[in-house]
């Protein structure tokens, strides 16, 4: 690392502690950005890193409920507003019991970068609440979402900050959030995104971040003349990611052998077909049961409980050509990246954020593999997003095909100028150092024209 990003790095753990997730996000792009504030002394002069990396707006807020039985509850609620220099913040709402400042603030911070990807006018924004959508009642997550946007309505806006689902937040929790947002502000606005059909959601934006993942491996294969065809492919998760990336896989004729949840996985080695896929959606979207019911229902198939205590996922150990994590961050590490390398894989496709740690990246790098880091590969969700958006302000809906038209160009695009910018900062086939570059040059100049702010 240069003395320039040594000292940046000391300086954020020194003004953020105890937010290591965040660290590890800023480290991998202030690496990756060394080159160009050498090449460009402006940004450097401008102190833009330095801005980028403190949020314009962190707000944090008391979410009181009252559960089922009567008692009173209370969550915290949190948005990060990180840039606004290209566009409204934009990103999603996780509610889980693990959010905390420093987890929202990298994935705030990723965002900024993806979504300056996307080639679509969105700044970067996150938010959440350690608020466990798991094992409440329906009523129980509408009075919780009732009071989350009881306070988050006064931060939001369409043209100031659109938030949409993450981990725990689906349709579901759109719809309590959005009509509680429109009964306090009395509008009728594209203040979110992930909305229902019939009141303003885009067509594929529930499908947008899977798709967008599988499409962006198939374009990373076909620089090596290959493509999804007959390949086997490990998924973890199996949630709104998973499902549309495993979806997506089986329709262009590859076999997706795995899906989890955090209680641990399944193998089915005939492939997760049509058909059993619908279960999963069944099992997941409705009866909100766990992954290990699939091997009493499908025989062939094996379930493997989460074990904390191992040092690896075993997940990754199966023999496979491609992997999409969908879960979570941090779930490969670096036994876990040569597990996947020993059993074959040579494509990684980053559906979920920041899913493989630093020193699996650079295993994956080192040996060359396509490697797709989330940031570019997951990108087609707030893209869909984007294009709800677009709708929504021209009150008009695209046909189905239209939106997966559009999101298959957006990831072409974001694959060429992931490509293009690593060959240009002589860093060629990396495309981790392209994603973050390419992000951060039309963030950078924007932030150059509109001054000191
Ligand atoms: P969902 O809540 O629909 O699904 C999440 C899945 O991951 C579930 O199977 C869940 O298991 C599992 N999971 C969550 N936390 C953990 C954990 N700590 N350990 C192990 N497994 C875990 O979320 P999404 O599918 O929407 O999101 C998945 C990933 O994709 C996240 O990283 C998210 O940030 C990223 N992403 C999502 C986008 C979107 O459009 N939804 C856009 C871009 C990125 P369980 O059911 O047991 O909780």
């Amino acid at each position: 690392m240069s003395t320039y990003a040594e000292a940046l790095m000391s300086d954020v753990q020194t003004k953020n502690p105890a937010e290591p997730e965040f660290h590890q996000a800023v480290e991998e792009v202030v690496e990756s950005l060394v080159a160009v504030v050498d090449r460009h002394p402006e940004y450097r002069s401008a102190k833009v890193l330095e801005r980028l990396i403190e949020p314009e707006r962190v707000v944090m807020f008391r979410v009181p409920w009252i559960d089922d039985q009567g008692d009173v509850r209370v969550n915290r609620g949190f948005r990060i507003e990180m840039n606004s220099a290209i566009g409204p913040y934009k990103g999603g709402l996780r509610f889980h019991p693990s959010v905390n400042l420093g987890i929202l603030k990298f994935l705030a911070f990723e965002q900024v970068f993806k979504n300056s990807l996307t080639t679509l006018p969105l700044g970067g924004g996150k938010g959440g609440s350690d608020f466990d959508p798991k094992g409440k009642s329906d009523i129980e997550v509408m009075r919780f979402c009732q009071s989350f946007m009881t306070e988050l309505f006064r931060h939001i806006g369409h043209n100031t900050d659109v938030p949409a689902g993450d981990i725990g937040v689906g349709g579901r929790e759109i719809g309590f959030l959005f009509g509680q947002y429109k009964r306090i502000v009395n509008e009728f606005t594209g203040v979110l995104t992930g909305k229902g059909r019939n009141w303003g959601g885009s067509l594929i934006r529930p499908e947008a971040t899977g798709y967008g993942a599988v499409y962006f491996a198939a374009n990373m294969l076909e620089t090596r003349d290959e493509s999804l065809e007959g390949k086997t492919c490990l998924v973890s998760g199996s949630g709104n990611v998973a499902q549309f990336a495993t979806e997506k896989l089986s329709a262009l004729g590859a076999k997706v052998v795995t899906l989890s949840d955090s209680s641990g996985y399944i193998h089915d080695p005939d492939g997760i077909d049509e058909a059993k896929l619908a279960w999963v959606m069944a099992l997941k979207n409705e009866r909100r049961g766990r992954i290990a019911e699939y091997a009493d229902e499908f025989s062939g198939a094996s379930y493997v409980e989460h074990d904390p205590n191992l040092d690896h996922n075993p997940i990754w150990s199966h023999a496979a050509d491609c992997a999409f994590p969908c879960a979570t961050q941090n779930e490969i590490n670096e036994r876990d990246a040569k597990h996947l390398l020993d059993g074959g894989v040579t494509v990684v496709s980053e559906g979920a954020n920041m899913p493989s740690d630093a020193k699996a990246v650079d295993h994956f790098i080192d040996r060359k593999i396509l490697f797709g880091p989330g940031k570019a590969a997951n990108a087609g969700g707030v893209a869909v997003s984007g294009l709800e958006m677009a709708q929504n302000s021209m009150r008009y809906s695209w046909t189905r095909e239209e939106v997966d038209e559009r999101l298959k160009l957006i990831m072409k695009d974001i694959h060429t100028a992931t490509v293009d910018a690593a060959e240009r900062f002589d860093v060629k086939g990396n495309y981790v150092a392209g994603a973050n570059i390419a992000g951060f040059l039309k963030v950078a100049d924007a932030m150059l024209d509109q001054g000191i702010v």
